[in-house]
């Protein structure tokens, strides 16, 4: 027999993003359905451990995770310079989390506040009636249902589940993340670690590897590769051989994947919205998702419940999501992805001249960046940064070539925020800013 679900909105994914904003509209009084494909308690297994910041949880009023969902609370990570001789630390601390316990946890306040949370039920089709997303089709217990809403969230992360059915005339780009803007993520989760190696959270400069705490005294060791899982798990190999050898106990291997890609330019359309992996929100500067995520569905949950309660679900009723979501997150890691991805880039010994030199790879600019999401760089400082390189150029530390490029992308990521803080506050400026936008990110 099949299911017929009707709600205020239909929630697609009921990972991080997809529960957060459930729970939050339901508490503000609207009908919501969180569809899952996965079992309820195997949202997040893939990943395991994961780290969240601290400070978010006031900020999205979320109640502080306890054990055994906290495995523990980092207060700082430690950067290790290129040659491994030394760190500096990272003041902001992290929590170490259980990823499923923390959804369920989620999933738990959506249903106490009113919303309903369907495990098992795989969406496959969108349905489309007068230019409007009305609902979506798919299979729950490998029987058909259908589940008609006001407003349909796309929160299935890097699958898009909805957002890549819907037609090309809609208003929001419907591509699948090419291969080549994904990120590969493996992880091993280690036990019985001998005395000697790493303790606490770690990562490494001009590396993309990291050793962090996971359950007890474990460890979490992870790299971030291009291209395929397989390539992830070859570069992890690699790295934790070289680096470490062969620590303690492989007790579980993890792998998925993030999107690394500027935002589509628009996240609405009539009758629809995209939060979380699905449109992008990622980190700039680590590729975490979750609470950038958050921010996003904090804004989308206030546009939401004005536009059901003022009838109007159309693209222009929902709109305000994208303004105020492009005017403060969106543009601050638009300019970061801008500078920072290619920067990283650099070779070695020039990494390690900005580390030693306080430049971007440092305690400073690292808390900065964590703290506010964006680069600490006004153009004083940037002056005073050029005129460092410049002693570094005269010294053969550091070349002419990286000297032009981090001064490109440093215009460029400049008008590049400035474009996104400008973005149209109606949907008639959006192809005029799109155009631009275009140019900027080469597409
Ligand atoms: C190995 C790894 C480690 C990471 N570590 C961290 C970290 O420490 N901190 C951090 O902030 N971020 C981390 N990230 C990124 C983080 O996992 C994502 O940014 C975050 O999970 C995105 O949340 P989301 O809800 O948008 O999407 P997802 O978590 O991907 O959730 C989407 C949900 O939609 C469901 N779904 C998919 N298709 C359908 C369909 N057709 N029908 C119904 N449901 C569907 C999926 O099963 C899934 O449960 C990590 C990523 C990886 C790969």
């Amino acid at each position: 027999m099949s299911e017929h679900w009707n709600a205020d909105v239909v929630i697609v994914g009921g990972g991080p993003t997809g529960s957060y904003l459930g729970w939050k509209l339901a508490q503000a009084g609207s009908d919501v359905l969180i569809l899952e494909t996965l079992p309820l308690e195997k949202v997040g297994a893939h990943i395991e451990v994961i780290h969240l910041d601290q400070v978010r949880f006031d900020e999205f009023e979320i109640p502080h995770p306890l054990p055994p969902e906290r495995m523990h609370l980092v207060p700082a990570n430690k950067v290790w310079s290129v040659d491994k001789s030394g760190y500096f630390e990272v003041r902001y601390p992290f929590y170490v989390v259980n990823m499923p316990a923390f959804v369920q946890r989620l999933h738990g306040y959506a249903r106490e506040s009113g919303g309903r949370v369907v495990g098992g039920a795989q969406v496959k089709e969108v349905i489309m009636e007068d230019g409007y997303c009305r609902g979506v089709r798919g299979t729950f217990n490998q029987q058909p249902f259908e589940a008609r809403a006001r407003i349909v969230v796309d929160a299935s992360g890097l699958i898009s589940a909805v957002r890549t059915k819907l037609p090309n005339d809609f208003g929001v780009e419907n591509c699948p993340v090419p291969a080549e803007q994904t990120f590969y993520c493996t992880l091993e989760l280690r036990d019985e670690i001998p005395a000697g190696y790493p303790v606490d959270n770690n990562s490494y400069l001009g590396s993309p590897g990291y050793w962090n705490k996971s359950y007890g005294e474990g460890a979490v060791l992870g790299i971030i590769a291009p291209a395929s899982v397989n390539n992830a798990w070859t570069a992890l190999t690699q790295w934790r051989q070289a680096t470490f050898g062969e620590p303690g106990k492989l007790v579980a291997k993890r792998a998925g994947c993030s999107p690394y890609r500027r935002s589509p330019n628009s996240y609405v359309g009539n009758g629809f919205i995209g939060v979380g992996d699905c449109v992008y929100q990622n980190k700039a500067f680590s590729g975490e998702g979750i609470t950038s995520g958050f921010t996003a569905c904090k804004i989308a949950s206030e546009v939401m419940v004005k536009a059901l309660k003022n009838g109007d679900v159309s693209r222009e009723g929902l709109w305000e999501y994208n303004v105020r979501y492009f005017h403060g997150q969106g543009a601050k890691f638009a300019g970061v992805m801008m500078f920072l991805f290619p920067v990283n880039g650099l070779p070695n010994h020039e990494v390690d001249y900005l580390n030693r030199h306080n430049i971007i790879f440092c305690q400073d600019d690292y808390e900065y960046m964590n703290f506010n999401y964006e680069l600490n760089l006004p153009a004083e400082r940037w002056a005073a940064i050029c005129e460092q390189l410049s002693t570094g150029i005269k010294e053969g530390m550091f070349s002419e070539n990286s000297l032009q490029l981090m001064n490109a992308l440093y215009q460029k990521a400049c008008q590049v925020s400035a474009h996104y803080r400008a973005y149209p506050v109606n949907p008639s400026g959006i192809e005029a800013w799109s155009k631009v936008t275009r140019e900027y990110w080469g597409y």
